[in-house]
């Protein structure tokens, strides 16, 4: 699995101010908009400048900031900090602001030098809100245009009642709560009204129709009763992902996935979903395929609503058939999402069509991994046809015996062929031969698994885009 995510020293979390003291240091523009950010926290607000904008004069008139009209030194600023939690650096002097940083820091006072990052110890994200829904953009200092852009969008997005939505939600919360003790079953209620007519509702202001439809959901009954889902993740690449899938991976409580689901996919899990590694490795086929249904089975009468997450599609080389047969077995409900298979991804993203009016009328997927003998047993003379593409999957291992197999049963040593690694992911590879050459391409160019072999006259078909 690759590391996908850079190291960021920046946590998002969602500060208490009101009541509290918070300093501004400075009372121009800058200042004015942070101050603005501040007020309808109900955080009193102090700002420190002998001067200010017609704004902040506004605000303080009003009594909704407060000012102590003298210049920020160090002097000034250490007589009022003891007591703040949060500090704004403002003034139009980047160096001030710095040993004004060093000073609020040195007494563990969280503080934030405007557009100064590196001398910071917290930063202000992009803010968007809607009531008591707040998004907050943060590129951690690094490009703060591209955070605002991001905001914009956002704001596109965000529906304009929600904020009614939130305020629905929060009042009946309590309620709820005391009503369905179980907080697993409160979340599932929760999804079906935002799922059905309920979020609407709640947003357009017609809160007592929103009222009767959470009623209604609590009245269905809300025995928690577990399912399984499988899932195909596609072959690694997120912009694969069905919308189903990712649906489905937001709802689950807890996912099972193998080792060809990576951390960029794995991201789009919902952040509290229990994770289990159930990898099979390469060579270790044996691993008790019985566990994990077992688990699956297990977790789901727990009442559970279990993904089990497959690179690719599930139904193509991934044992999906015999999940499902145990889970018919436990009398355990589930759904089956079909994923990209690797075939489709790698074709796609390598330019090698799979079938081709002139040279190839079928096409057929064959598994490349060995028997306990170490042998290849496969149908051949059905195989090696000059007419069809034929694409190895698990084939990289046993790439001398599936290239040879194939020469022996018809096919000419110059046959193309092609070899797809990491597909559809930024690392992906692929090397173009023949059935003769193959071979030794993969061992000279060290290629590793997941990698898929494609045969056929298509390989000769392959396109690339014209670079822009
Ligand atoms: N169910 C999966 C296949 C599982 S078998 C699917 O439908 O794709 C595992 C094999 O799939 C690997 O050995 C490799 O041959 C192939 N594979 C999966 N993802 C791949 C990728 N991103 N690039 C190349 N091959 C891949």
């Amino acid at each position: 699995m690759q590391a996908s995510f850079e190291r960021t020293s920046w946590f998002p979390i969602m500060l208490r101010l009101e009541g509290a003291r918070v300093l501004v240091a400075g009372g121009g523009n800058v200042a004015a908009n942070k101050v603005q950010l501040l007020v309808p926290t109900g955080a009193r607000v102090e700002i420190l400048s002998p001067t200010l904008t017609p704004e902040l004069e506004r605000l303080v008139a009003q009594g909704k900031a407060h000012v102590t009209r003298q210049d920020a030194t160090v002097e000034n600023l250490t007589a009022r900090l003891p007591g703040c939690r949060l500090v704004y650096l403002a003034t139009s002097n980047r160096e001030l602001n710095a040993t004004l940083s060093a000073l609020c820091q040195s007494m563990n006072i969280p503080v934030c030098a405007v557009d100064a990052p590196e001398v910071s110890s917290f930063i202000t994200p992009a803010l968007t809100t809607r009531g008591a829904v707040q998004i907050a953009v943060s590129t951690g200092g690094a490009a703060p245009v591209l955070a605002r852009r991001l905001r914009a969008k956002i704001e596109e997005i965000m529906p304009a009642g929600l904020h009614r939505l939130a305020a629905f939600m929060q009042h009946s919360r309590e309620a709820l709560r005391t009503q369905v003790p179980d907080s697993a079953i409160r979340r599932r209620i929760w999804e079906r009204f935002l799922d059905g007519t309920g979020g609407p509702l709640a947003m357009s202001g017609e809160t007592q129709a929103a009222q009767q439809e959470l009623d209604r959901i609590l009245s269905e009954g809300s025995a928690k009763t577990g399912e399984v889902w499988l899932v195909g993740a596609g072959p690694g690449n997120p912009d694969l992902l069905t919308l189903a899938a990712l649906r489905l991976m937001q709802d689950a409580d807890s996912v099972l996935y193998d080792n060809l689901v990576g951390p960029d996919i794995l991201n789009y899990v919902r952040r509290d979903a229990e994770r289990i590694f159930v990898g099979k490795q390469t060579n270790n086929h044996t691993l008790p395929q019985e566990g994990i249904n077992a688990e699956l089975i297990r977790r789901a009468k727990a009442g559970e609503r279990v993904l089990r997450l497959k690179g690719g599609d599930p139904f193509i080389f991934g044992r999906g058939g015999e999940e499902i047969e145990s889970l018919v077995a436990a009398g355990v409900p589930f759904r089956i999402i079909p994923g990209i298979s690797a075939a489709n991804g790698c074709a796609a993203y390598a330019g090698i069509p799979l079938t081709h009016r002139d040279c190839a009328q079928a096409c057929v997927f064959i598994t490349g991994h060995a028997r306990a003998d170490g042998t290849l047993n496969l149908a051949w003379e059905t195989i090696a046809l000059r007419s069809q593409t034929i694409v190895v999957y698990m084939g990289l291992t046993l790439i001398d015996q599936l290239c040879a197999r194939l020469i022996e049963h018809g096919l000419p040593t110059d046959w193309p062929a092609a070899i797809v690694e990491r597909g559809t992911l930024p690392q992906q590879r692929v090397l173009t031969g023949t059935l003769s050459t193959l071979p030794q391409q993969v061992a000279e160019n060290h290629v590793t698994s997941p990698a898929l072999v494609i045969v056929g006259e298509v390989v000769r078909h392959r396109v690339l885009s014209p670079t822009t």
